[in-house]
């Protein structure tokens, strides 16, 4: 069969095991790369900041260049996806329609409209999975028909279906030369990658995560340079504040497709394969890769799953509506550094470590401000280079203890986390400068530096950096207690996504951070026994919350 296909790249955007592609050169005499840019459609699904757009046009840019380089090029279209591929179908006599299959709702809506569209004009779709592991669908019934909703009976139902298929061949010049891309007259002009300038929006930022395969395929390389480090991989044991990522930094890629997740895998298994023992999972690299596959998993089959109501596996909670707190907490003026910083590093490059996003999370949440995951989910979605349907709202409902996490006693404090591998402060200094001249003493907890020291290190607190916005100690034995209530009351929902048995990243968890979590649990323990939770719901009425010298008390209980 020789067709005039369209390629429609959504994600995906890269040239090396794709075999939505792959297929289509195969079965096509001439083949159209085409990107749509649907920005209706895609702000609609999802927030997209600034940050995230200029990787997306960077990817596309990238993409082009190496198609370019086998002798095609990309077709960047603006407009409703629908409304341009038909425009495009009459214009270049197309047959057929090709696409990766995703999993999201908004992806899979558009899907039936491609599918529409083409049974109206009579052209044949060719469509493959590529951006997971595995089919979702097929893991779905090899469980029985509903997703696995725990990671050890995911693991399980993995342990039946066997490894997950080889990466296809790279796509090639000789494919391109069977399979023509023509030329139109007035295509540079017509077809060329908008700027950001053109969208509409600023680029005031250095970027660190340069967009595209090009860039996603070195930054693999590089990293997997090391095999013992990849080998002896533990995800707990990397540090969330070093000053240049102490994980593969690899999430902006494989959020969109420029790197592939199954080279990711079985690069990863053959660097195994060479090592005389490795990690495994759920701390191994390849368990973050089944993290990923595993919030994929339960998101397709799980209506409403970036919402808490309507969300079947999620605890309904009555978490307080408080913009002014949110904003505090989204604009880095929590008046914690740790929390602070961390959201100043998300806003400015778009990647924090996933330790740094558990501290945020939690403190947003279940920790201190008892605000919805859902809204911390936005904001990430905004500012997150990697941010994805599937994998944010679940770690948010696993950070939130709404699915999935149950040790929800667990609380991390705003001051010791990061002072743990950090004890100078040197990431606090980088990302907050106003508060780069405190002595190391004083840096997690500047409201305790005498007034002498504050003035010393230029910066009054109160005046050019805040109080704390919260006591940390009593808000987080109210929370704790507004939980425990959730959870006796709701234990049904709370049980379909917990192990009865040791759940594994507990396990895992439990090694690595027993000591810091003990000492947290029994400091909010002791004082919740010595003073039982009376059920207040405002949380602004924190008797200690705004004094310096009363935080100072509840931090040595901490
Ligand atoms: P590595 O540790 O090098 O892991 C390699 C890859 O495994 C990652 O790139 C990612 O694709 C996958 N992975 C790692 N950890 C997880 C995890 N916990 N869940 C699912 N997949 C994982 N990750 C996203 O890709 N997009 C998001 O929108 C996102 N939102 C998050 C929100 C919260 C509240 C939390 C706590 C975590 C979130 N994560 C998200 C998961 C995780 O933090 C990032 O994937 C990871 O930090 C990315 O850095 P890395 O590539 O260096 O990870």
């Amino acid at each position: 069969m020789s067709h005039c296909t369209i390629h429609l790249f959504r994600k995906g955007l890269r040239l090396h095991d794709n075999p939505t592609l792959l297929g289509a050169l195969a079965c096509s005499s001439t083949l159209y790369p085409v990107y749509v840019l649907d920005r209706a459609f895609l702000e609609g699904a999802m927030r997209v900041g600034a940050l995230r757009w200029h990787f997306i046009l960077q990817s596309l840019q990238d993409l082009d260049a190496r198609l370019r380089a086998l002798g095609s090029r990309l077709y960047v279209l603006r407009g409703s996806t629908a409304a341009v591929l038909r425009e495009l179908v009459t214009r270049w006599g197309v047959t057929q329609i090709s696409y990766d299959t995703e999993v999201e709702p908004y992806y899979a809506c558009m899907e039936r409209e491609i599918q529409a569209l083409a049974q109206e004009l009579g052209l044949q779709t060719y469509t493959r999975v590529s951006h997971t592991l595995y089919d979702v669908k097929r893991m779905v019934k090899a469980n029985g028909g509903s997703p696995p909703l725990t990671y050890k009976k995911f693991l399980h139902v993995l342990s039946v279906l066997g490894e997950p298929e080889k990466p296809v061949r790279d796509a090639s010049a000789e494919d391109f030369l069977r399979c023509a891309t023509p030329v139109e007259p007035d295509q540079e002009q017509t077809y060329a990658v908008p700027s950001l300038a053109d969208l509409g929006l600023e680029a005031e930022f250095e970027v660190l995560w340069p967009g595209g395969e090009t860039h996603a395929l070195q930054r693999l390389h590089r990293y997997f340079q090391s095999q013992g480090w990849v080998a002896n991989f533990s995800k707990v044991r990397t540090v969330p504040n070093s000053l240049l990522p102490s994980t593969t930094g690899l999430s902006p890629y494989l959020s969109l497709g420029c790197l592939s997740v199954r080279t990711f895998y079985h690069r990863l298994s053959s660097i195994y394969a060479q090592s005389k023992n490795h990690s495994l999972p759920p701390v191994s690299l390849q368990g973050q890769a089944l993290w990923r596959e595993f919030f994929y998993t339960v998101a397709s089959a799980t209506p409403n799953f970036t919402k808490m109501e309507g969300n079947p596996i999620c605890l309904q909670i009555d978490w307080y509506h408080d913009p002014e707190a949110l904003e505090k907490w989204k604009t880095a003026q929590t008046g914690f550094p740790w929390i602070d910083a961390i959201m100043t590093q998300l806003r400015q490059e778009g990647w924090i470590h996933h330790l740094a996003r558990h501290a945020v999370a939690c403190f947003l949440t279940r920790g201190d401000l008892w605000i919805s995951w859902e809204e911390g989910m936005k904001v990430f979605e905004e500012l997150l280079l990697d941010a994805d349907y599937s994998v944010n709202a679940g770690n948010w409902m696993w950070l939130s203890a709404s699915a999935f996490f149950h040790k929800y006693t667990r609380i991390f404090c705003p001051v010791r986390f990061g002072r743990r591998t950090d004890p100078q402060g040197q990431y606090l200094r980088k990302y907050l400068p106003v508060l780069k001249n405190f002595p190391s003493q004083y840096i997690y907890e500047p409201w305790k530096a005498p007034e002498d020291v504050q003035l010393s290190a230029s910066c009054i607190i109160g005046k050019d950096y805040p109080h704390p916005m919260v006591c940390h100690i009593e808000a987080s034995q109210r929370n704790l207690g507004l939980m425990r209530q959730v959870r006796t009351e709701q234990q049904n929902t709370a049980e379909l996504t917990r192990d009865v048995a040791d759940d594994p990243m507990e396990a895992g968890l439990k090694r690595e951070l027993q000591e810091e979590e003990e000492e947290l649990l029994e400091g909010v323990e002791q004082h919740s026994t010595s003073k039982r939770f009376n059920g207040v719901t405002d949380h602004k009425s924190c008797p200690c919350s705004w004094t310096p010298e009363t935080l100072q008390l509840s931090g040595e209980v901490m």
